[in-house]
C-alpha cells in the first residue's frame, strides 16, 4: 500500500510517501516557515534533493502543495493522487480515549479538539493538517496515530499523581507519556531481533533526542514512562528541565517575582543541556566542550547520563526482568559517550556494554552492543516513527476494505 504520512507542526509540515509493504520511502520532504516570510520546501525524490522557495501562507496551502508535488512529473513518484491508498496523521495528544490508532471520524476530531487544552502547542496544528487533508482528499481513508496511545496501558497506580483525586477526576491531570510511536516501534523491532514474541518481551526503551523519554515495556506494553502530564517531566532534555521539585516553581513566582509565562519559558526553553551548560542544546557541542574541559558542559552531560541510569534502575525493579535496554533517536543512536556513561558501573546487575561495539555502530540497522557475558542485551535501534504510522494506517485500512 502507498501511505502518505503527515506530521503537521505549528509552522512546518513533514511528509513521506511510504510503501508500507516494502518499507520503501517513495519521496519525502518538509515545508518550513509556513505563514512566515521565507517559507520553503525541502523535497527529496529518488535521491534527488530540491529546495523550493515559495510563499506558503497556511497549512491548507501546504497540504495542497504536497499533493501537487507528489504527482509532478519532475518531483513526484506517482501519476495521480488515486495511487495513494490512505493517509496517516501524527497527533500528539489523544487523552485517555484512544489506546490505539484510529480511523478519522467526527468523534476523533472532537477528541483532538478536546485535548487542545492538554497540548496547546501541538494539537491545533495537527488538527489543521487533518482538516486541510480531509478537504482536499475527502474520499481517502485517513488514520490518526497518537503519541500518547502506546502509554494508555499504564496502570492507575503509575499514571495517577499524588494530588487530591479530584484533579484527576475533574481535570484529567495524570501521567500520559509521549514519544509513544517511537517506543512502540523500537519495542517491536527489539522483539523481532531477539526472536521472541512481543507479548513476552520486557524492555527499557530510551528515546534520547531533543526531547527525551524512557519507557518500561512489560510484556510488550508500556508500563511506565518518564514523561508525564506534559513532555517536561523526566530526563534532562535539550532545553527542558525534566524532573524538578514542583515547589521551585512556586518559589520562582513568590520570592523571585517571575511571572507564570516566564517560568513556563524557563522550564521548557531555557533549561536542560542548554540551561545548565550555557552553551547549547546540541549534545555534540556538549560532548566536545566537556572533553575540552568546560565544567558546565561536563555537568550538563553528567546530569543527562545520571538521570538515564536512575530511570533504568527504577524501571528494572518495576518490571522485574528485562530482556534488553534499547537506545534510539538522535542522541541514543549517535552518541557513544552517552551510552557508555549511562551504563557505567552496572556490570554487577548484568548490564555490560562492549566498548568496541559501542564505538563501531553500523548506521541504519540494529546493533547489539552488549558484551558476550551481559545478561541484559543492549541494543541501538534506529527509530522510524513515519514507518510505524504507515504500518498502523495500513493495518486499519486493510480492515475496512
Ligand atoms: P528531535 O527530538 O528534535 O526529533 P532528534 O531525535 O533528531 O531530535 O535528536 C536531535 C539531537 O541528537 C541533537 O540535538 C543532537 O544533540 C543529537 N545528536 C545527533 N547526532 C549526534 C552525534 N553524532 N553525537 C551526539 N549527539 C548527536
Amino acid at each position: 500500500m502507498k501511505i502518505l504520512v503527515l506530521n503537521s507542526g505549528s509552522s512546518s509540515v513533514k511528509y513521506q510517501l511510504i510503501n508500507s509493504v516494502t518499507h520503501k520511502i517513495l519521496c519525502k520532504g518538509l515545508i518550513e516557515k509556513i505563514g512566515e516570510e521565507g517559507s520553503f520546501i525541502h523535497h527529496i525524490n529518488g535521491g534527488e534533493i530540491f529546495e523550493i522557495k515559495e510563499n506558503i501562507k497556511d497549512h491548507s496551502r501546504a497540504i495542497q502543495r504536497i499533493s501537487t508535488l507528489l504527482v509532478d512529473h519532475k518531483y513526484g513518484p506517482i501519476d495521480s493522487l488515486n495511487d495513494i491508498d490512505a493517509i496517516g496523521h501524527r497527533v500528539v495528544h489523544g487523552g485517555e480515549k484512544y489506546a490505539e490508532s484510529v480511523l478519522i471520524d467526527e468523534d476523533v476530531i472532537g477528541t483532538i479538539r478536546e485535548n487542545i487544552k492538554l497540548a496547546p502547542l501541538h494539537n491545533p496544528p495537527n488538527l489543521k493538517g487533518i482538516l486541510s487533508t480531509l478537504e482536499l482528499m475527502p474520499e481517502k481513508p485517513q488514520v490518526v496515530v497518537f503519541d500518547t496511545s502506546f502509554h494508555q496501558t499504564m496502570p492507575p497506580f503509575i499514571y495517577t499523581y499524588g494530588l487530591p483525586y479530584d484533579f484527576y477526576k475533574n481535570f484529567r491531570i495524570r501521567r500520559y507519556g509521549f514519544h509513544g510511536t517511537s517506543h512502540k516501534y523500537v519495542s517491536l523491532k527489539a522483539a523481532e531481533f531477539l526472536n521472541q514474541p512481543i507479548e513476552s518481551t520486557n524492555l527499557i526503551t530510551c528515546h534520547l533526542g531533543n526531547g527525551s523519554s524512557i519507557t518500561a515495556v512489560k510484556n510488550g506494553k508500556s508500563f511506565d514512562t518518564s514523561m508525564g502530564f506534559t513532555p517536561v517531566e523526566g530526563l534532562l532534555m535539550g532545553t527542558r528541565s525534566g524532573d524538578i521539585d514542583p515547589a521551585i516553581l512556586i518559589y520562582m513566582e513568590n520570592d523571585l517575582n517571575y511571572t507564570i509565562p516566564q517560568i513556563s519559558d524557563i522550564i521548557n526553553k531555557k533549561s536542560g543541556l542548554s540551561g545548565v551548560s550555557g552553551i547549547s542544546n546540541d549534545m555534540r557541542e556538549i560532548v566536545k566542550k566537556s572533553e575540552d574541559g568546560d565544567m558546565r558542559a561536563k555537568l550538563a552531560f553528567d546530569i543527562f547520563c545520571y538521570r538515564i541510569k536512575k530511570y533504568i534502575g527504577a524501571y528494572m525493579f518495576s518490571i522485574g526482568m528485562v530482556d534488553a535496554i534499547v537506545f534510539t533517536a538522535g542522541i541514543g543512536e549517535n552518541c557513544i559517550s552517552t551510552r557508555e556513561s549511562s551504563l557505567k558501573g552496572l556490570e554487577e546487575f548484568g548490564i555490560i556494554i562492549d566498548k568496541k561495539k559501542n564505538r563501531n555502530i553500523e548506521k541504519g540497522t540494529i546493533n547489539d552492543i552488549s558484551a558476550f557475558n551481559s545478561k541484559i542485551r543492549i541494543l541501538v535501534i534506529p527509530t522510524n516513527e513515519e514507518l510505524m504510522i504507515a504500518k498502523d494506517t495500513e493495518a486499519i485500512v486493510k480492515n475496512i476494505k
